[in-house]
């Protein structure tokens, strides 16, 4: 296997994982999968997540301290902001004008409703759906920016509160500029170090990427029951498929005018970091081999990505918000068309871009904040349930989908930030796990 792309590798793995979860649901072997498969995904992502921490700690204080110029902080800062909210903002357009064009949900046979309304009304995943968002709603209008804040870094870091440690890693990098080169040297060489240490841990856990995306894909597939149903949804899912790939072609547009690169090449040098996020639905756990990805294969410098990727992990889904758009039109057109008025599709681009924001990088957070964006148009109360039922049978494989664009969008951002500030190198040299080995083995 070892002169195949890494990127064929995961494919292979994830076509066998998928032919097995089929074979094991055909002679009711899920338990085996469950009990011996699966582990090891969770193990893969466990490994992503440990080294998540240090990656953004090591590369953001390195890179800020790099930029030798506090000026250059804001510039990017507000560079990388800009571009996040315009293309959130073009994701939620599309995802707007497919659902309102399509109209999947217009004329959906009512003993359909019923059925999924059964079936998934009660079911606890649509309830703890529900739970978080009221949770996330109790608490009072400035509390998102409170909670940027830590009052303990090992506290954030244990809990991996992506922005708190953002700012944190930020406030180290700007004193380290503050007191001067010198003081600040034996610093910067350890956290210097430390990021080199975790990209060669990317490396290493890399190499079992395909046997782990085996696991990931085998234990999804086991947890399809309903086909049914799932192809009474199919249009809708559909709509959100295109919205997707409108998507992707947006950002390998952008790659092709502002960054002047061949969308070919980018789509082949990020292309693991997009299986990984199909893999996992969790752009916090890809967020390292992203990182990798896009510092060693499309030449970012590491002062950007180390900034411009993990806030975008935390606060840019394009794909989320484009998902957001059309599931809440589609649950309007299936059970509040009175709803369905312009007005209310202009407070959706307003919150869907809020609770892109808002949401947690990890599988179906995007549903959560889903309830948030519905509770602002007036959805009534007691159609909630009813709604998130609808849309949850093929809530996974979509999450699957946008979790690929979420990521897709900040390796894009990151190009384009780091091309306006001169910091993309032409010929990136990605570094292998073994490049050392001879010497030590
Ligand atoms: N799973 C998505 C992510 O991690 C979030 C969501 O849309 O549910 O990017």
């Amino acid at each position: 296997m070892k002169k195949l792309a890494l990127h064929w590798k995961i494919i292979i793995g994830m076509v066998l994982g998928i032919i097995f979860g089929f074979i094991m649901n055909s002679v009711s072997g899920q338990q085996f999968v469950t009990d011996w498969i699966a582990p090891f995904g969770t193990i893969f992502i466990n490994l992503l997540k440990l080294i998540a921490v240090p990656l953004i700690l090591a590369s953001l204080i390195k890179g800020i301290s790099d930029l030798k110029d506090i000026s250059k902080i804001r510039d990017m800062g507000l560079r990388t902001i800009a571009i996040y909210v315009g293309t959130t903002l073009v994701a939620i357009i599309i995802g707007l004008s497919i659902v309102n064009l399509v109209k999947p949900g217009t004329g959906m046979p009512q003993d359909t409703i019923e059925k999924i309304k059964i079936k998934y009304e009660n079911d606890a995943g649509v309830t703890d759906k529900l739970a978080k968002a009221s949770a996330q709603q109790d608490a009072g209008p400035l509390q998102a920016l409170v909670d940027i804040f830590p009052s303990n870094i090992f506290q954030a870091m244990g809990e991996a509160k992506m922005l708190q440690i953002i700012f944190f890693a930020l406030f180290v990098g700007i004193c380290l500029l503050l007191i001067g080169e010198k003081k600040a040297k034996p610093m910067i060489d350890i956290f210097d170090s430390l990021n080199e240490v975790v990209m060669k841990m990317v490396d290493l856990i890399m190499l079992f990427a395909p046997y782990a995306v085996f696991a990931l894909m085998a234990n999804v597939i086991i947890a399809f029951d309903d086909t049914e149903i799932l192809l009474k949804l199919l249009q809708y899912a559909l709509c959100v498929v295109g919205g997707l790939l409108l998507m992707i072609g947006f950002y390998l547009i952008l790659i092709k005018v502002f960054v002047k690169k061949s969308p070919m090449w980018f789509l082949n040098k990020i292309s693991p970091a997009q299986l990984l996020a199909f893999s996992t639905s969790s752009s916090a756990a890809t967020l390292p081999v992203t990182m990798e990805r896009v510092e060693e294969h499309l030449g970012v410098d590491k002062e950007v990505s180390g900034f411009v990727l993990p806030v975008g992990a935390t606060v840019n889904m394009d794909g989320t918000s484009l998902y957001q758009g059309i599931a809440a039109v589609f649950i309007m057109q299936v059970i509040w068309p009175d709803g369905l008025t312009f007005t209310n599709q202009l407070i959706i681009v307003l919150t869907a871009l809020l609770a892109s924001i808002g949401s947690a990088a990890v599988p179906s957070a995007g549903m959560v904040m889903l309830v948030i964006v519905l509770e602002s148009i007036g959805f009534p109360a007691e159609l909630l349930p009813i709604g998130l039922a609808l849309i949850f049978a093929v809530d996974r494989p979509l999450d699957m989908c946008r979790t690929v664009v979420n990521v897709t969008g900040d390796a894009t951002v990151s190009m384009m930030v780091a091309k306006s500030l001169n910091k993309l190198h032409d010929d990136p040299r990605p570094k292998e796990w073994d490049d050392h080995y001879e010497e030590v083995k």
